[in-house]
Parts: structure tokens; sequence; C-alpha cells
């Protein structure tokens, strides 16, 4: 008999929870793309989408998912023949590596597993032997397959000590309005983001930011794509050209919605702290399950745990019932597995803590795992969810 007769909740990491504000905010007539409202909306989000990257830098809006702005990115400031460095902790980290190598762009990939942070020490080390070949290092700040997040400001300091020129491009699509990034403080040059994960809008448009030094590149490359240049897009004629066409009128809405949520009524900062405390709750009771060996947190040291998602993975049970478990009896849709490091599908689940979330929805979905994890007898530790609930209290 399943039980599950209300709305399902989805616990993955992207796309994520769509607040109802929202969806409503989208549900309008056709308006105008030619003057008016829609061209100050634009305006607003642009000034929003600076703050939650924080950065004076130029953002541009693509119709795109994540993969078209990986493209969108390198098109801008790369060619064929040139060379990048992929420092990668994950699936994401590769798939971008593989866009560039697509492209034409020589790639050198250092492969730092999937449990832990980049060793910036080791990038340090290849840039320095590097006699200026290398044009720019494109990191993942969380990687969301392994849920790994890196260090970006570390990264750059590392850079600036070899005095390397190359520029510094950060994907963000899991982590923008989840965890603290700084792009302009933390020095970088070129960012990626989409609207699905944590600014909460259906998935549809994607962003690309860039600083000064990244425009002074692209102004130098020549382009292919007219559509992925963001030259035009950055100071357009008419308004149409910052879309190279007609603008994503109802998701521009959307994300307007969306970031007066995240910026004007809550603040980034807030946001940041709200997403820590959520992943901190999912922490401990991941680590509780962990206590009786069968499943465990990908990612020991807490300081190289994303806060917008956590991995957990099994050597020794088959996770897919679990999932079919949460999902038929239960309404809840884990993350599936994306294999990485060795682990397939069936060996992983994910709980996507980024976005429109609560204490209800969260504890709802640890004890729902929680009863599959005793339904289907799978060992696990006593005490998770009381141990989740004691960090949400406090
Ligand atoms: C989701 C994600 C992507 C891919 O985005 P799509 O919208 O699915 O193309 C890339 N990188 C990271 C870190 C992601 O989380």
């Amino acid at each position: 008999m399943s039980l599950s007769h209300g709305r399902d909740l989805f616990m993955t990491p992207g796309p994520s929870i769509i607040p109802d504000r929202v969806l409503n905010a989208m549900h309008r007539a056709a308006p105008n793309i030619y003057e008016g409202d829609l061209i100050e909306t634009t305006d607003g989000i642009l000034d929003n989408l600076r703050k939650v990257a924080r950065t004076d830098g130029d953002p541009t809006i693509y119709i795109s998912n994540g993969h078209g702005v990986w493209e969108a990115a390198l098109h801008n400031v790369l060619q064929a023949g040139d060379k990048v460095l992929c420092l990668v902790t994950g699936t994401f980290g590769n798939g971008w590596a593989d866009v560039a190598t697509k492209m034409g762009i020589e790639v050198e990939l250092i492969d730092f597993g999937t449990s832990s942070c980049f060793d910036v020490a080791k990038v340090a080390e290849v840039l320095r032997a590097d006699t200026g070949e290398i044009k720019a290092v494109l990191a993942t700040h969380t990687d969301t397959s392994s849920s790994v997040s890196n260090d970006i400001a570390a990264l750059r300091k590392a850079i600036d000590e070899t005095r390397h020129h190359a520029l510094l491009m950060v994907d963000c699509i899991a982590s923008l309005g989840c965890e603290p990034f700084e792009m302009d403080a933390w020095g970088v040059d070129v960012m990626v983001a989409a609207c699905q994960k944590g600014l909460m809008v259906p998935p549809g448009v994607a962003f690309t930011f860039h600083n000064a030094k990244a425009a002074a590149v692209s102004e130098n490359t020549p382009k292919s794509s007219p559509y992925w240049d963001w030259i035009p897009r950055t100071n357009p004629a008419r308004f149409y050209m910052r879309f190279s066409g007609t603008p994503p009128t109802h998701h521009l809405f959307g994300l307007n919605e969306a970031l007066t949520m995240l910026v004007d009524e809550e603040g980034i900062e807030n946001v940041w702290a709200r997403h820590a405390k959520q992943a901190q709750a999912v922490w401990a009771a991941v680590d509780a399950w962990a206590e009786a060996g069968a499943i465990r947190g990908n990612v020991s040291n807490i300081a190289d745990r994303s806060i917008a998602v956590t991995t957990v993975v099994s050597d020794t049970v088959n996770l897919t019932p679990l999932h079919q478990w949460c999902q038929d009896t239960a309404g809840l849709v884990l993350g599936v597995g994306i294999g990485f490091g060795g682990y397939e599908p069936h060996q992983i689940f994910r709980i996507g803590h980024m976005g429109h979330m609560n204490p209800v929805m969260l504890l709802g979905a640890l004890s729902t795992i929680e009863a599959g994890l005793s339904a289907l007898q799978i060992p696990h530790g006593e005490g998770a969810i009381a141990a989740a609930g004691h960090v949400l209290s406090n």
C-alpha cells in the first residue's frame, strides 16, 4: 500500500523546489518585449545577480541550461588550440573539461579524486612549470555528483603566488545562492551559474559573469558563435540584443521574484547561514547512520563538504530499493546517484538541501530515509533524527 497521496517532496540537487511565489509571478499574460516593465525588471535582475555573486562585473543571461553556459564562458575567452588547466573533484568537473575538448581546446586535467577539496599546492606546481601556454584554470566550486566543495579563495591565492596570468573560471551552478561565494574578493574572472538550483527557478536560463580582465581577453578573442558572444549582450544597443533575440519573458518574472526573496528580503548572507544550518542537520543524521557501517557521507572532512548537497555512498548495499521505497511508498524523491570515483549509481543517493526548504521538509525527508533504511533492513546507527533536530533547534 502506498501512503503517498500528498505533494511529492523532491530533495534533488536541481532542479530544486520552486517557491509558489515564483510560480505565481510567472502566471501572467505575455508582456510587451519592446518597452516598459520587462526592461526595468531585467535591470533589477542584473543588479540582484551582481549582489548574489558579489561582483561589480557583468552578468549575462542566456536562454540555456548549465551545459550551455559552460560553452558560452569558454567561447568568450578562449579559442581552439588554446590550453586550459581543469581541476576535477567529480563528474561535473569532467563534464566541463569534455566541453572544452570538443571545442578544440587543449585540456590538461588534474584529477583530485572525489572525496576532498583540490590541493592548491599541486595547482601552483603545474602553473610554475608552465611556459605561458595555460590560458585559464577551470574549477568547480561545488561538484554536485560527489558533494565536494572547493576552496576558491585558496586557489586564487595559490595562482597569484605563481604570478601566472591565467584566467580563473569557476562553475557555481550548484552553489550560487546557497554557499558563500565572493567573485570580486576572491579574484574570480569568469563564473557560470544557472537558475534551477540555488536560484529556485524552473530550468531555462543560465548566466555567465565576467570581470574587466576577462572582458579585455574577450575583446581580443575571435568568436564563431554570435549567440554565445557576451559583448553585444553586455551593452546592448536595443533590449533584444541582451538576449540575442526574444527574451525569456516568464523566466525573467520568476527570476525577479526569486532574487527579491533572496537578496531584498532575506539577504544573501542569511541565505548562506540558512544553508549551512540545514547542511549541518543533514550531516548529523548521515554521520549517525554511518555508525553502523553500511552507508556514509562521501566527504569526511567537514571543510570540504558542500552545504547545498550531500552525497551518501555504500560499499556494500544496493541503494536502488531505498530510492524506490522513498519514492513509491512515501512520496520522497532523492537525488539519483551520478556515478563517480568508482561508485556506481546504485551505490549512491544524494540529498539536495538547496533552495526553498524548511525544517518540516528537511526532517520529513531525513525521517523518511530512516524509515526506508529500517524497512529494507539496511544497517544504520541510532539517533539520527534527534541529532538533526538538535542542530536545527540550536
Ligand atoms: C547541474 C550542474 C551542471 C549542469 O547544469 P545543467 O543545467 O544540467 O546543464 C554543471 N555543473 C554543476 C556543478 C552542476 O551542479
